[in-house]
């Protein structure tokens, strides 16, 4: 039996979540496939759960505009939705000198993506916030926030399947035929026909891209791993505010974050791998140590234990530029219903309603 349906969303993680009830939200009837058993096991649940200010990024490019405008429209769904989360704030901390010019191009860089709620404070007030705080000066981000991710995933799920949306779980996506007007899926034994078809699917983006006939490898970019490893600690947290250093040209550094039940957690740092493994590797705990101690120098010996990792689905090479998120429409690769995402990085959870409005908007 053929199965017929307008969209297929392929990946339940928190951006085709997100993309599905969007779709949902304009009427049209959609199939969310997952090849888990749950949704989100994958990288929306081994991440920092900051929500970003919009702060880092290139000017007009689409991590810029989607961590800006997704911000706001998740604190205002967390509010409707009772999604436990807190604008804790972020202090980035200049623990030199020379960090402290840095400061201002990170201010400015700020201000041009439309951030305009960044002051910088002296060492003494944010001493006076966080007293185990080293720093020679900082910048305050007070609209950074944290969220409760699982409960924020189950939400868009829930939103989906009311609106009459449909998640299959344990159901790969296997190919897909390119038709007049759409595309035959096969999942499984299943084969399935729909009119557009978006693949979230993570790290997996390219494998997924590659097994629809037609589609010109010529729009798939080669897919890097860069795993992100944190370390929790044995005492409780001595900061209230999220901790960044100063980031440098790799990622944005070993940093402080909190989960919404006020555990501590630091990393993730960055480690370019060729194969898809979760352990932590214990060695990388001297380089956390010396990392931390930059903004934190009272952190004792031995108190560090690994906690995840999470890997992120880069599309620029070790030593290549920063890229952005690369979202191919029919105006790329010249296939109509289709997009493909890939490199979903970081600020793919803060971005992903303003992800799912582009997708629905572009389709
Ligand atoms: C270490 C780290 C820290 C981060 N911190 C933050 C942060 O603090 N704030 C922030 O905004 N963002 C952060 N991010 C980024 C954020 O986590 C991601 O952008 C987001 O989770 C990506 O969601 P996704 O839905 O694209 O991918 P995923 O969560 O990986 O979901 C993809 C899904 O597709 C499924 N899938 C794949 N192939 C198939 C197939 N063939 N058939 C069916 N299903 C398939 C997978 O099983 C998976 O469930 C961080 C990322 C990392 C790695």
């Amino acid at each position: 039996m053929i199965y017929d349906v307008e969209n297929i969303v392929v990946g339940a993680g928190v951006i085709g979540l997100a993309i599905a009830r969007a779709f949902a939200k304009l009427g049209q009837e959609t199939l969310l496939l997952e090849k888990n058993g749950y949704f989100g096991e994958e990288t929306s649940s081994r991440n920092s759960e900051v929500i970003h200010a919009g702060i880092y990024y290139p000017k007009n490019s689409l991590k810029a505009q989607f961590c800006v405008t997704g911000k706001e429209l998740l604190y205002a769904f967390c509010a409707e939705h009772h999604i436990p989360h807190q604008r804790v704030g972020k202090l980035i901390v200049a623990t030199s000198p020379d960090e402290v010019g840095i400061l201002d191009q990170i201010k400015d860089k700020a201000a041009n993506n439309g951030v305009t709620d960044i002051k910088q404070i002296s060492a003494s007030a944010a001493k006076e916030m966080e007293p185990a705080l080293h720093c020679k000066a900082a910048l305050l981000s007070p609209s950074t926030g944290i969220i409760d991710t699982h409960q924020y995933m189950l939400s868009l799920l829930g939103d989906f399947e009311e609106l009459g949306g449909q998640l299959a779980l344990n159901a790969s996506f296997d190919s897909a035929h390119i038709l007049e007007g759409g595309f035959k899926i096969k999942s499984g034994g299943t084969q399935i026909i729909c009119k557009r078809l978006i693949n979230a699917g993570g790290l997996w983006a390219q494998s997924v891209a590659h097994s629809i006939d037609g589609l010109s490898g010529d729009h798939i970019p080669h897919r890097y791993l860069a795993k992100g490893s944190y370390f929790t600690m044995s005492r409780p947290s001595p900061f209230k505010t999220l901790i960044y250093p100063v980031p440098n040209t790799a990622s944005l550094g070993v940093h402080v974050t909190l989960d919404m039940g006020g555990q501590i957690r630091f990393g993730p740092d960055q480690e370019w791998i060729d194969d898809i493994n979760y352990d932590v590797n214990l060695d990388r705990s001297d380089q956390f140590y010396d990392a931390i101690r930059r903004y934190y120098p009272d952190l004792e010996a031995d108190v560090l234990h690994p906690a995840y990792a999470g890997i992120r689905p880069k599309i620029q090479s070790p030593n290549g530029p920063q890229k952005d998120f690369l979202i191919s429409t029919e105006k790329t690769h010249g296939i109509s219903g289709l997009i493909n995402l890939f490199g979903m990085e970081s600020p793919g959870l803060t971005g992903s309603l303003a992800i799912a409005n582009y997708v629905t908007s572009n389709v």
